[in-house]
Formats: structure tokens, sequence, C-alpha cells
């Protein structure tokens, strides 16, 4: 321990002299020169005297405000050490010259966590399909770690500072789903059950709260948390008041009373509000029209109000191989090549009722999901959608007496959903039909004469 100094920092009438974590040593100061100094003297001492040396070109000086005109001169062991404006400390970069001294260290972890997100999405290269489950490990062990890296103290207070960070979540989970960079973001995550980043980042700050709340938890970091709410309730900008601003910053807003005292039971409050939070974004986000399907095939049989277990459960369907998921998955999201969902994004004007089923040609048939795999008298839709229930009888002979039983078509659905095997008939007739989309060309219509031309059914 070096020697008290007049400008020794106390946080909470704790004095904080250093840190230190193995050989990860930061000494303290409020003082330019002299206080640093003599704690850096008395550390060489200490070295010296263990049979330890410190190494000048590997030690960092670090001004946190105004800095001075000229800058000052600290030493080690006679040897000058350089003034920088940022540096690693336990992993954490720190900057002092910028507003966010965790700017560099989020940008940094960003490209760490990119990159280890390509090599693990580029192993499909070699090993052939990752299926979802082994996805979701893989980034909950390898990618996770460095997205949330330091979250207790970085607390997201802006939303747009998460975003480099919230790319490489998003980019990964699309891959993952082999969905496009226009699919929702919710289903993303309850799909693949990963908390959104910023619900995430904030969960683990909440639970070293509740860490720091118990009575036996360290000394330096327990002070620095009491610091904090003081400075929060006297109006200035501390840990405290970051807390506040980023349960005010979640997309289903949450009221953070920092008059409240620190404590246990005020954690397990704060987590229960952050995961009704959560459960309020996703009944939101998938309430959109584009996720009719999801909601009633998945969503539906929850009940009125699913609990977050529930919304975040594992789909049979992406237990299914690679290219039946794929289609189910793009069928649920509406990413499908039918023309509901091609026209929907040309943004081109046209009511529904122009998006005219290229397969039967028929003016009255709009070419979404349940017409093309239901209803179309399309020949070779027929025949495609014969044999997939003749196989299916075959898989699931009951299936003969629940059929007359089901007259809503999703709801079909919803029953073959709780089955993996006629659930994997189904999806290879819905491939069928994503592929004879390829070969058929989609009925543009624009205007009121084109439909006036488009032949008689065939
Ligand atoms: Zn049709």
């Amino acid at each position: 321990m070096p020697p008290a100094h007049a400008d020794d920092v106390f946080l909470n009438g704790v004095r904080v002299a250093y840190l230190a974590q193995a050989d990860d040593i930061a000494l303290i100061s409020k003082s330019r020169t002299d206080g640093l100094q003599a704690k850096l003297d008395a550390f060489n001492t200490w070295c010296r005297r263990n049979g330890m040396a410190v190494n000048a070109l590997k030690s960092f000086l670090m001004i946190f405000g105004p800095l001075p005109d000229v800058p000052p001169v600290v030493a080690i062991a006679g040897e000058r050490i350089q003034l920088v404006s940022s540096t690693v400390y336990v992993g954490v970069t720190m900057t002092s010259t910028t507003p966010h001294i965790y700017a560099d260290h989020r940008a940094y972890k960003a490209n760490v966590a990119r990159r280890i997100a390509n090599v693990t999405l580029a192993m499909e290269g070699y090993i052939g399909s990752v299926p979802p489950r082994y996805g979701r490990l893989l980034y909950l062990a390898r990618i996770d770690p460095h997205l949330t890296y330091g979250c207790e103290a970085d607390v997201d207070v802006h939303p747009s500072s998460l975003h480099p960070l919230e790319t490489v979540q998003l980019t990964y989970l699309r891959r993952v789903l082999m969905l496009s960079s226009r699919s929702p973001l919710v289903i993303l995550y309850t799909m693949l059950n990963i908390w959104p980043l910023r619900y995430r980042r904030l969960q683990l700050a909440v639970r070293y709260l509740a860490y720091l709340a118990q009575s036996d938890a360290p000394a330096f970091p327990k002070a620095a948390m009491h610091t904090a709410v003081h400075l929060a309730r006297a109006g200035h900008p501390s840990w405290w008041s970051d807390l506040k601003l980023a349960f005010n910053a979640l997309p289903v807003p949450v009221h953070m009373d920092i008059d409240i005292p620190p404590s246990t039971h005020l954690a397990a409050h704060l987590q229960n509000a952050l995961r009704e939070s959560l459960r309020q974004y996703v009944l939101q986000g998938i309430a959109v029209p584009r996720l009719e399907l999801y909601r009633s095939i998945l969503v539906t049989p929850l009940g009125l109000a699913p609990s977050l277990a529930k919304l975040f459960a594992s789909h049979v369907f992406l237990t299914l191989a690679k290219l039946q998921r794929k289609c189910l998955t793009r069928l649920l999201v509406c990413e499908h090549p039918f023309a509901a969902h091609r026209r929907r994004f040309l943004h081109d004007g046209t009511p529904p009722a122009w998006w005219i089923c290229r397969f039967c040609r028929d003016v009255r048939c709009v070419e979404d999901e349940g017409h093309v795999l239901f209803e179309c008298v399309n020949d070779d839709l027929i025949k495609a959608r014969t044999r997939a229930f003749r196989d299916m009888l075959t898989i699931h002979p009951p299936l003969e007496y629940i059929l007359p039983k089901r007259t809503d078509v999703w709801d079909l659905v919803r029953f073959f959903a709780r089955h993996p095997r006629l659930l994997a008939r189904f999806a290879d007739f819905v491939h069928m039909t994503f592929k004879m989309c390829d070969e058929v060309p989609m009925i543009i219509i624009t205007s009121q004469n084109d439909l006036a031309e488009l032949g008689p059914r065939p």
C-alpha cells in the first residue's frame, strides 16, 4: 500500500490509492505530479524489494479532465512515463480525451466480436449447416462475452452508442436464421432465445448492482456505487444516473427512482421491470401486420398474455433440415417469394386486390400464403398439395380424423408445428411452391387497364 497523500482519491470515505488485478496495476491520484510520483516511487521500491522490476515502456500516464499546457513529467525508476489519451486496464480500453471514456472500448469490442462472428459463420463452409441450436450456443460462448464486456460499468445511456455492437448481434442472428436484413428484429430474438443486446447489457448491469448491494461486497466498487448515488442525487452525472437513463432509453421505458437507495430488493424489482419491458417490446414487435402468420401459428397457442419464457421458447421447426427450416422461417416472417410479400415492399401504391396469383391468373385471387398453399387451383399446385397430404396421412394416420375438424388451414399448420415429421413434409411442400415462383413470373398490375387486359382464367 503506497503511503497516504493529501491528493489521494476518496470514494464514500474509502481511500482508493491503487487498483490491482494480478500484474495489471493502476495508481490513482488527484495531483498531476507530487501525489502520483510519490506512489510510483513507493511502488518501485516495493517491486525491487520483492525481486520485480517495473517496465516503464509498458506503463502509461493518463489525465482525466482538462489537459495542462505543459505535459507533466512523472517517472519510474528514473525513466519517464509516456502520457497517453487511451490505454487498456483489465481488458477495458479507457479514453481520457472523449466525453465517453468507453467509446474506444466499444469500437474495439465491436471489431473483435465481428471477426469472431464472421469466422463462426464461415465454419459452415467446412462442416455444413450449423443448426440454430448450435448457432445460439456459439453466440453465447464466443460473441456475447465481447458484446457485453464491461457493460456493468459502461451503461448504455445513448441509443446510438450501442449501434456498432448491436449490428454485430443482428447480423449474426439473421445469418443463423437465414433471413434478410429487412427481417423484423423481434423474431430474431424470440426464435433463438437471445435477448436484445440493450436488454442483455442492462440485465448484467443490474445483476452487478445486486452483487454490490450485498453486505459482503468488495469495498472499492461498493464505495464507488455509493459515491455514484450521492453524485446522482446532487444532480451530477454518474453511474447511478446513467442506470436511470438506460432504463428510460429502453424501447418500453422503465422508471427508476434514483432516490431509492441501492439494495438487493431494488435490484430484484429492476430485474422484474426489465423482463416486463422486454415482454411488452416483444408483444409490440410481433403485432405488425407482416407477422400475422407468426402470431397465428406460434403465439396464439400461448394464450392471451404469454409469459416471457414462452415467447422465447424454442420451436420445433428450427430442428428441421436446413432447407426445410429456411422455407418455414421465411414463410412465418413473410419473406417468401409470393406476391403478397414482394408487392408490399415495392411501395408502388397498388392495392392488394391487384396482386393477382401468377399460377391460376384468376383476378379474384390474391397471391398470398393461404391462397398458394391451400386454395389455388393451378394443376401443378393441386398435384403437389395432394401428394403432400397423402404423405402426411401415411406419416400420421390419425390426421384423417383431424383434417375435417380443422376448418382454418392455419389451425392445421399449428397442429403440424407439434409433429416434426408432419412439419418436415409440409416444409417440403412449401419449398416446392417457392421453387415454382422462380419458374413463373409474377403478374405486375399497375393500373385498371392492366387488370382489364389480364386474360380470362385459363
Ligand atoms: Zn392461384
